[in-house]
């Protein structure tokens, strides 16, 4: 294959590098420093070095611009908000006396003033810090560290672009501060905001910048007709500005869509689009607004999300029909490679063929390099890696572990009705009665109790050989034997056996199955210094034996009441992996469905009448355009209800889901046909049973009554009080009593007493009724 050349050279380049360094050196610094082990100069130290690293590693990989400003101390956002003197009023005091220790209290809040709410960044398992605005605000531009690190990139002789959150992504992203009518739009500060942004930009400018980029991946969403005239507006005034670096306008993680041709329009100098995924649709909106004339195109076509190697001929494909279409085209990963871990060559125990169709952020910026050196010097110049490249992805296609016959025939034979139970609810929900039991408003929790030192001592113990697997399932026996003999004395109705033996609800399931690859060292920061490793679906998935059900049967034996088996769901294992590229995934999610299906029915034979399968991920996942929901909904539900559908009537089939608004989702719950539901309700007080039953949901739910997320101990008339409440939506035939979410993050102490409570205020009110 043969491309015409760019007119001018095509350039590399990236939105973002990993933070962390290659042995989350940023992670102990930060934790170092609040813990008082090292002080803010060594910690100052420490993220300069880690920045300086990583434009060395990036200058030396071929990337001819590199991005400033995108490194944090916790979360770019929060850099954004700090950037334009958004500080919250609680925060003030804190951040005069000391920036530093004042950032972090927005951040993690302290004794006295509780931090910034956290939540995702778009679809992914980022989480940034939610600005707070309110008809009071007043911005006032600070470029310190956005100077700071363009100056130091440029020291190092490199040509550097400053990256900064946009003004209408910022603004979108913001919610009314404490105290500010909920219904306060923070859009109407945009006249207020814009002012900050042109001093950024001159301050910047000033330090020598050509080039600014502003990430607006805001208008990847579906935007009302007024956001996208503030769009217009933010780009027709920053662009009018004298004194400004040339504007490279940033989005990713979806298409454009109806944003595409105002920012076509907008008198700002570049555009950087996705072309991955189904953000591939920006080719042809792009070719039907007449390309970018004029414009710098920046094409994001490396998955900044995934770890799989490139298809370079396809991307050559796709850039080749980009250069006629603007002035000047670029190569970029589609997003910041915050998302993916650094470098898989750490990866001694991958399978050294599976290892060759991983792409992490250190091969992803070579294989960018290599695609702008396609088209600028032609394919000739990269001949080598295109052989290469086509062979990896050729052994990838024709592997034994992604085509897995037996896996292949299986899901290929799924009928409608394997997706169904073979009762209706109502007749399930008699049966189960007869069966189980249960008193009117029945207790139970989701499954974990406290992950205690001594049990991660007990891992590590393992992992270290110091005890062998008898010793390790000892104490996890131990374990299981005191969470059952609490529950009991309290009188929890539906017991648990408290999740001992998993380390993470994903991998411990991950490390099971047969088509699941783990890392070692792919950490992926969720936010702040929290890190993830998640496991990657590298191939067709098979079980090739029980994963629980030696646990669930164990606690089972220790009592005669009901022991709930505990299943994480096909889409939450999607939601928190890194997905295959090469299928669908409705596919790979029918492949876990049915793996977790034998589980589900070995549970039922095994004597397990109570089932949960978990699906916090159910909302998260959901696609950020809404014309993409049905075809979402329809095969999550149906790969939920495929992993349920094996078992009797009389087997009760519960779920749960948390951290998630679900008003605008109580269909596809509703298509979960679940039997009983557990969902995060304390905070709301209870509002998602009056969405339920303005829903008409006609089964068990049970919303939670106890705020898992705080070592706070919910009184007994506190819970009665949202008992009260949720009975208002939900009949006392249908309510169920249980804490938001798991416990292993809490304390024993508080446990103890929270359960105790809400197993007296079930009481009172059943007494009542
Ligand atoms: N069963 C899991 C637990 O109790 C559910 C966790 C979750 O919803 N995130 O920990
Ligand atoms: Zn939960």
């Amino acid at each position: 294959m043969t491309t015409k050349t760019a007119a001018a050279a095509a350039r590399a380049t990236v939105y973002g590098y990993p933070r962390q360094g290659p042995n989350r050196e940023l992670k102990k610094a930060v934790e170092g420093y609040w813990a008082g082990r090292i002080d803010a100069q060594a910690l100052r130290d420490t993220s300069a070095e880690l920045r300086l690293a990583n434009w060395r590693r990036l200058a030396e990989a071929g990337i001819h611009e590199v991005p400033t400003g995108d490194f944090s101390l916790y979360d770019h956002v929060l850099d954004t908000t700090v950037a334009v003197g958004a500080i919250p009023a609680r925060h003030r005091a804190a951040v005069e006396a000391d920036a530093l220790d004042g950032y972090f209290a927005m951040a993690r809040g302290t004794q006295d003033v509780a931090p910034l709410e956290m939540t995702k960044w778009f679809d992914t398992n980022y989480h940034y810090l939610v600005p707070e605005l309110g008809p009071d605000t007043v911005f006032e531009a600070n470029s310190t560290k956005q100077v700071a690190e363009f100056r130091e990139a440029v020291a190092l002789g490199l040509t550097a672009r400053p990256v900064l959150v946009g003004p209408l992504t910022y603004l979108l992203l913001a919610k009314p501060a404490p105290g500010v009518a909920a219904d306060f739009q923070p859009l109407t500060l945009l006249d207020r905001l814009l002012p900050v942004y042109a001093r950024l930009l001159a301050d910047l400018r000033g330090a020598g910048a050509e080039w600014v980029q502003l990430d607006e991946p805001a208008l990847v969403q579906d935007r009302s007709f007024a956001e996208l005239g503030a769009a217009a507006r933010v780009y027709r005034d920053l662009g009018g500005l004298t004194d400004r670096p040339k504007l490279l306008v940033a989005s990713y993680f979806d298409r454009l869509g109806e944003a595409l041709p105002t920012l076509a329009k907008a008198p700002i100098e570049g555009l950087a689009l996705d072309f991955t995924g189904s953000a591939a649709a920006n080719l042809d909106a792009l070719a039907a607004v007449g390309g970018l004339p004029g414009k710098r195109l920046v094409a994001g076509v490396v998955d900044g999300r995934n770890v799989w190697i490139n298809d370079l001929g396809k991307s050559l494909t796709t850039l080749g029909i980009l250069l006629g279409l603007a002035d000047r085209v670029d190569v970029a990963a589609s997003c910041s490679l915050l998302h993916v871990p650094l470098d898989a060559d750490a990866e001694r125990d991958i399978d050294p063929q599976i290892a060759r169709w991983l792409a992490f952020a250190r091969l992803k910026t070579e294989e960018i390099v290599t695609l702008a050196r396609g088209l600028s010097q032609g394919t000739d110049t990269i001949a080598t890696h295109l052989a290469a490249n086509r062979a990896d992805l050729a052994a990838r296609k024709a592997s034994a572990l992604t085509h897995d016959p037996a896996v292949r025939a299986r899901a290929a034979a799924v009928t409608e009705a394997d997706a169904r139970r073979g009762k209706p609810y109502a007749e399930r929900a008699e049966a189960q009665r007869a069966h189980l039991g249960l008193p009117l408003l029945p207790t139970t929790t989701i499954g974990s109790f406290p992950q205690t030192a001594e049990l991660r001592a007990a891992r590590a113990d393992l992992r270290a050989g110091r005890i062998d697997g008898a010793g390790y399932e000892e104490r996890i026996e131990a374990e299981i034997r005191d969470v059952i003999s609490f529950q009991e004395k309290a009188g929890i109705d539906v017991l648990v056996h408290g999740e001992a033996e998993r380390n993470d609800m994903v991998q411990y399931f991950a490390e099971q199955l047969t088509g699941y690859v783990a890392t070692r060292h792919g950490w992926v920061q969720s936010y702040g210094t929290r890190y993830v490793r998640p496991p990657i679906l590298a191939g067709d998935i098979s079980r090739p034996e029980p994963m629980t059900v030696r646990w669930t049967s164990f606690a089972q034996s220790l009592s005669d009441r009901p022991v709930k088996g505990m299943l994480t769901g096909p889409v939450t294992m999607l939601a928190w992996s890194f997905v295959r590229d090469d299928q669908p995934l409705g596919d790979t999610a029918r492949q876990v469905a049915l793996a977790l299906r034998d589980e589900v029915n070995d549970l039922e034979a095994a004597e397990t009448s109570v089932i949960q399968v978990d699906e916090p991920a159910l909302r998260e996942t959901l696609p950020l355009r809404a014309v993409d929901h049905a075809e979402y909904l329809a095969w999550a539900t149906e790969a939920f209800r495929l992993s349920t559908s094996g078992v009797r009537a009389a087997t009760q089939i519960h779920t749960h889901m948390c951290y998630a608004e679900f008003g605008d989702i109580v269909q596809a719950i509703d298509d979960l046909d679940a039997d009983v539901i557990s969902l995060e309700a304390a905070r709301s007080h209870m509002q998602v049973a009056g969405e339920l039953a303005a829903h008409g949901y006609p089964r068990e739910a049970g919303p939670g009554v106890y705020d898992i997320h705080s070592p706070r101990v919910p009184s007994t008339d506190e819970v009665v009080g949202l008992l009260r409440k949720g009975l208002a939506a939900i009949p006392a035939e249908r309510l169920w009593v249980n804490p938001d979410c798991g416990l292993k993050t809490r304390g024993w102490p508080e446990v103890r007493t929270s359960l105790e409570n809400l197993v007296a205020a079930a009481r009172e009110v059943r007494a009542t009724l």
